[in-house]
């Protein structure tokens, strides 16, 4: 061990389990990119008003979780505590919405950071994959995200998850709801910081997660109550168009969310097995967020999901990725004259797109056999003094222990045949 630890609230991915993310990164993904949506890459900071601005003020995102810091420059930047934010500012950036075709349909993969109390489900560096679609109000676009958030979620195995579904309203029906809260909220025995939050923005409190707030709150007016007719239609077609694919969702009137930018649909995938970090995804619509960074009217929609707790509902859900090993052919030389041989060999089964390891350090045949296996490799290839002099080398198949000599010159076009 040296000095040092992964700083507190992080922790690191390592062989073997670090293949299992890879592959829930690349199941998340799959079907985004089978729905048109390209693949965008934004910095790790972004200027601190960014997120000031596009996530909220009052949000805990932004008054307690962010890791701003000034640059020996003077520049107020943070590291990135969300994706939607960056990617609509990139996407505004480079004009991508004025070249006439939109929505523009985005997805994402990366780090994402937030001073919070570290927990299982809950770090300080997390893995997020997400997807946008930027500069069109239509149902059927809710709709396909919920669809596919589902669609990459079962094809991970996963089965206890659930989603829960709302709608938040938008600047003419909200504005009215957010008055009778307020009044509600204001007859309740909450705590200062809850008060105030209750004056600049009450739909939070709603979020809550304290059971001393949530038992206050059971007679509290619902905005389903107040959504004017444009949503309430608006809504039924996403629930609607939802419900044809196939999709289960539970209604829930309650559902806000943390951020603060979010207008009518909004949705949260919760599993069953997480315990209270029970979060794995969540989205919504955003109308208003394009303005609010200074863009024009850009309604848009979309979610991000948390690698960090999928695989940890894979976990509790025990399904295991079945993840093919990435090795197929362990070369064993035995000799000096046959580590050259055979390391030109690795090289040219490399080239002939056949994934090979070597036994590297000068092993011996045991060592070197054992090695064989732990890489999980399908066949070993092992070189001798004598298969030198026949110009033959041992192919053992590893998993029906037979082996046979096979010429050098034939020997990569043989395990490409069988390797398929
Ligand atoms: P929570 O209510 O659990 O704090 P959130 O509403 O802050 O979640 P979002 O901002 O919607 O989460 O992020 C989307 C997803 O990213 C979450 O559903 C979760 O899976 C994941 N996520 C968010 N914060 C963390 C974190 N600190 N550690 C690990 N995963 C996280
Ligand atoms: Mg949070």
């Amino acid at each position: 061990m040296s000095t040092f630890k992964a700083p507190k609230g992080t922790y690191d991915l390592l062989p073997p389990d670090s293949a299992t993310y890879l592959a829930v990164r690349e199941a998340i993904a799959a079907p985004l990119r089978g729905s048109g949506y390209g693949y965008i890459e934004t910095p790790g900071f972004e200027s601190v008003e960014l997120f000031a601005r596009g996530v909220g003020e009052s949000t805990d995102i932004v008054t307690k979780e962010m890791y701003a810091f000034e640059t020996k420059g003077g520049d107020r930047l943070a590291l990135r505590p969300e994706g939607t934010a960056s990617v609509l500012r990139a996407a505004l950036e480079a004009n991508l919405h004025k070249a006439g075709n939109l929505p523009v349909k985005l997805w994402y993969s990366g780090s994402y950071y937030r001073y919070e109390r570290p927990q299982k489900g809950r770090y300080r560096h997390f893995s997020q994959v997400g997807a946008e679609a930027i500069g069109a109000e239509d149902p059927a676009l809710d709709a396909e995200l919920i669809i596919l958030a589902d669609q990459a979620y079962r094809s991970l195995g996963l089965l206890n998850f659930r989603i829960l579904l709302n709608s938040l309203g938008d600047k003419e029906c909200r504005p009215v709801y957010r008055e009778a809260l307020q009044t509600f909220l204001r007859g309740l025995d909450l705590d200062e910081d809850t008060l105030r939050r209750a004056e600049i923005n009450p739909l939070r409190v709603l979020d809550d997660k304290r059971e001393s707030v949530q038992k206050q709150l059971g007679d509290a007016p619902l905005l389903r109550d107040y959504l004017c007719d444009a949503c309430k239609a608006y809504h039924e077609e996403v629930r609607e168009l939802v419900t044809a694919a196939g999709v289960v969702f539970e209604d829930d009137p309650k559902l806000v969310r943390g951020l603060d930018y979010y207008t009518r649909t909004t949705f949260e995938f919760v599993h069953d097995g997480l315990g209270s970090q029970s979060a794995v995804g969540g989205g919504g619509r955003y109308d208003g967020l394009s303005e609010m960074i200074g863009g024009p009217a850009l309604p848009s929609v979309g979610w991000a999901l948390g690698v960090d707790r999928t695989v940890l509902a894979l976990e509790a859900e025990g399904v295991e990725l079945e993840l093919p090993a990435t090795t197929s052919v362990f070369a064993v030389p035995l000799g000096d004259e046959a580590r050259r041989v055979l390391f030109a060999k690795v090289t040219e089964m490399r080239k002939n797109g056949v994934a090979a390891d070597f036994a590297y350090g000068g092993k011996g045949l045991k060592a070197a056999m054992k090695a064989a296996n732990r890489s999980g490799a399908r066949y070993a290839l092992i070189l001798g003094e004598r298969d030198i002099e026949q110009g033959v080398v041992q192919l053992k198949d590893l998993e029906s222990g037979e082996q046979t000599a096979v010429g050098m010159n034939e020997i990569v076009a043989e395990l490409k045949s069988r390797l398929g």
